[in-house]
């Protein structure tokens, strides 16, 4: 895995204007630079081929940004699934506290009111 991504674009002349977009980089975890480097959507460039952008600037690679592990898509999955299991655990709830309810309803008038007089009594002198 990478610690981080960064910004890089090719250098005048090497491409068309239109085709000079910020591409996102892993960082390779290799202290060394390696020989090629390749961009998240898959465009390889080499040494020298590219210049570093320290702040988005100009056009961003649309193919990187979606498919960028810092973008908003996959953040956005494990975020979903908890809401999904926190909306069941919701429902879940909800379904517990309807037979506590009708379970306190059945016994209330029957258990309820005997043990809470019989622990009032306990309590009292
Ligand atoms: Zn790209």
């Amino acid at each position: 895995m990478t610690d981080g991504v960064m910004l890089a674009r090719p250098i005048p002349g090497l491409v068309n204007a239109s085709q000079r977009v910020s591409h996102v980089f892993p960082i390779p975890a290799t202290p060394a630079p390696p020989r090629r480097i390749t961009a998240l959507c898959g465009a390889s460039f080499g040494p020298g081929q590219l210049e570093r952008l320290d702040n988005p600037s100009g056009m961003p690679c649309e193919r990187c940004l979606t498919t960028s592990p810092q973008g908003a898509r996959n953040p956005g999955l494990p975020t979903a699934r908890l809401d999904a299991i926190e909306r069941t655990l919701h429902q879940m709830q909800v379904q517990i506290n309807g037979i506590k309810t009708a379970l306190a309803a059945t016994l209330g008038e029957h258990h309820d009111h005997d043990e809470v007089r019989r622990k009032d009594s306990d309590g009292l002198p």
